[in-house]
């Protein structure tokens, strides 16, 4: 039999990561045969858990249905997320924090979704229903999903669930929360060594809404000038990008964590969209948003109802 393969979305984050890691893990514990694998490498915010926690680095596919015909989806369940032969294979089970959208099985599954901050808060409730005890170095991977997630608890996806299961497995790790939390997070906005196509696609998603293609791309920094000094160059990238996939819609987010604003960079036919949804003026296709950090909460319900009028 082969080994049924946990996965989370394409241009990996650290929940998605380390939710494989962690499901798998459980998987595992409760006698299953699976193995956390990732649709690319980890980010420097991910790496930086995976080695402050001694993990091993999931192995990277770009396929599955060459090595088995099961599947469990964690942190996110769009296709066009997913591995990319999804369709030619059996999802077993999908635990998720996102919107439900171009999602669809042809046999019963597992399907576990709430509305908090991470998926590792689902995760730690499954834990606990099958009296699963938790590792100190996976409950650490679990605790940073969940910082990574919530902006070390600022962001508005975060509820007090995340908040006490990032208290509970801080404790097993032996870390504090706030300390750990940051130093995971800047790890993260060191960006200078990345080009600017490596800049856009670091953690980057697509969505169709209304017949429209749109690519949200995020990036955190500490300070807006790391970004926007080499915005000639990112512009030039983005461009190729929307030229060889025909979004109609590229937009960059660039989020200061310290002060949980964001920066957007519009491009594309429907860029103007963007004013509308958000009740800004662009201005050289710029705009601030304040208090947005939220992809999912703040950013594509607005983008969504906007391209839906
Ligand atoms: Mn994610
Ligand atoms: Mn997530």
């Amino acid at each position: 039999m082969s080994k049924i393969l946990v996965i989370g979305h394409q241009n990996p984050d650290t929940d998605s990561i380390t939710s494989a890691i962690s499901f798998s893990y459980l998987q595992n514990a409760l006698g299953k045969n699976t193995e956390a694998v990732a649709l690319g490498a980890p980010n420097e915010e991910t790496q930086f858990a995976l080695d402050y926690f001694k993990a091993e680095t999931p192995r990277v596919i770009s396929g599955a249905s060459n090595e088995t015909r099961e599947v469990m989806l964690v942190d996110h369940n769009e296709f066009q997320q997913s591995v990319p032969d999804i369709e030619e294979l059996t999802i077993l089970a999908v635990i998720d924090h996102h919107r439900i959208s171009n999602f669809h099985t042809a046999t019963p599954l597992y399907y576990r979704a709430e509305p908090v901050g991470c998926t590792q808060t689902i995760i730690l409730k499954l834990y606990k229903e099958h009296q699963i005890e938790i590792p100190s170095h996976i409950a650490g991977l679990m605790l940073s999903g969940i910082i990574s997630d919530t902006l070390l608890f600022v962001s508005p996806t975060c509820t007090d669930e995340d908040i006490k299961a990032a208290q509970e497995l801080a404790k097993i790790a032996g870390v504090d929360p706030e300390k750990y939390g940051l130093d995971l997070l800047k790890a993260g906005t060191n960006l200078s060594d990345k080009t600017a196509e490596e800049l856009i696609s670091l953690d980057a998603k697509s969505f169709e809404v209304n017949g429209k293609k749109v690519r949200v791309a995020q990036v955190n920094t500490i300070d807006y000038m790391d970004i926007f000094s080499k915005k000639a160059e990112i512009e030039a990238a983005i461009s190729r990008q929307v030229n060889d996939n025909g979004y109609n819609l590229f937009l960059l987010v660039v989020t200061n964590i310290l002060d949980s604003d964001s920066r957007i960079f519009a491009t594309g036919s429907s860029a103007q969209v963007t004013e509308q949804a958000f009740g800004i003026k662009l201005e050289n296709g710029e705009a601030f948003l304040k208090g947005v950090v939220s992809r999912k909460k703040q950013i594509i319900p607005q983008l969504t109802e906007a391209l839906s009028n």
